[in-house]
């Protein structure tokens, strides 16, 4: 065991404060009260929570567990000793399941570790980078003006090419196929708009250095990011439906997606596909797991996306989901969170066994 087998993170606002000067950035600050080592029950799955609720749930965490977790900050903290396993949620702000999947990986490593030998192995193996929100600005909009939102909270202040409009699409940022026809939009006012330029956003760019410098010193075993709707384990490429440009159907990488998918199946019976993104949904320039994939050599690289199901949710059209209408699959009902959560779990426990003996 080392100091640093779980590293956490909430508090990526602490970076954005002196970028952007956040609303969200500011939360953390305000964190005075003594941590509430009650929060960390199986009970805090049994609904949603606002931002500052999720600030101290985690503080609480790591509180309870001091010589396994601590709080940690994209872009400012530096990098541990152990093969990396990262997980992110939260990237689209109206995808609440996704912060308390993370959360509740989280917590089943740090309450397991002294019973469960599985879990032992796993946190003597591997360092954890969980980031339960990672668009902190977004998530705390969709709480309190508009629970649709999807993009970050960044002004356009890039005048003339529609900068009235707010946000950037944070999983279309990232520095891998960027701008690539057909994956995002160039215009400001989509629900899917890229940026002006490819790691524009604070949140992606402050990631992209943290990853970068984990690459650099503990190499990345695992990376997950966690979406929602559509049961769903998306490999890379998302950007092109080309078959020369996905993995082979006998890689690892393509075999891990088809493995997480059915262990999570295998938790409540629900279905969980796998494929690219390109295959499953639509196309996906500039997303989080090609950047893993392809800038940083992550071998398992994937995007979940958890409960509903995309028959499940009104907003989708010929089968397929749309990327930014409204959809009753974004308000996931509090009572299947835990099970959302069980499945996400029961697919990390199943990978990371593969993943350490292969
Ligand atoms: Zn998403």
């Amino acid at each position: 065991m080392n100091l640093l087998s779980v590293l956490l993170n909430t508090v990526l606002g602490v970076v954005i404060l002196f970028n952007t000067a956040s609303q969200a950035a500011k939360l953390p600050n305000g964190f005075r009260r003594p941590v509430d080592k009650s929060l960390v029950s199986p009970a805090w799955f049994d609904g949603y929570h606002d931002y500052q609720s999720h600030v101290e749930y985690i503080h609480a965490l790591s509180a309870k567990h001091p010589s396994l977790s601590r709080i940690f900050t994209a872009g400012k903290d530096g990098p541990g000793i152990n093969p990396a396993v990262v997980f992110f949620g939260t990237m689209h702000a109206r995808e609440w399941v996704s912060t308390m999947v993370t959360e509740y990986i989280a917590y089943s490593l740090l309450e397991g570790y002294d019973t469960d030998r599985d879990i032992e192995h796993a946190l003597d193996s591997f360092d954890f980078y969980i980031f339960p929100i990672v668009n902190p600005d977004g998530f705390v909009f969709t709480q309190t003006k508009d629970r649709l939102w999807r993009k970050n909270r960044q002004v356009n202040a890039d005048k003339g090419r529609g900068a009235s409009c707010v946000g950037r699409d944070l999983n279309r940022n990232w520095a891998s196929a960027w701008g690539k026809s057909g994956g995002a939009s160039d215009k400001p006012c989509r629900p899917t708009f890229r940026g002006f330029r490819p790691l524009d956003a604070p949140e992606t760019r402050a990631l992209a250095v943290e990853l970068e410098a984990i690459r650099e010193e503990q190499g990345i075993r695992l990376f997950i990011d966690w979406h929602a709707f559509g049961q769903l384990v998306m490999h890379p490429r998302g950007h092109t439906c080309a078959p020369s440009q996905q993995p082979s159907p006998h890689s690892p990488t393509r075999w891990v997606a088809s493995e997480l998918a059915s262990s999570m199946r295998a938790v409540h019976g629900a279905e969980y596909g796998a494929g690219s993104a390109c295959e499953l949904l639509y196309p996906t320039s500039g997303d989080s797991a090609d950047y893993a994939f392809d800038v940083l050599r992550v071998e398992y690289a994937y995007t979940v996306e958890l409960r509903p199901g995309i028959g499940k949710g009104k907003g989708g059209r010929g089968g397929k989901r749309r990327s930014g209408g409204s959809a009753a699959g974004f308000a996931l009902p509090e009572k299947e969170i835990r099970m959302a959560a069980e499945e996400a779990w029961g697919g990390v426990r199943h990978v990371l066994r593969l993943i350490h003996a292969y």
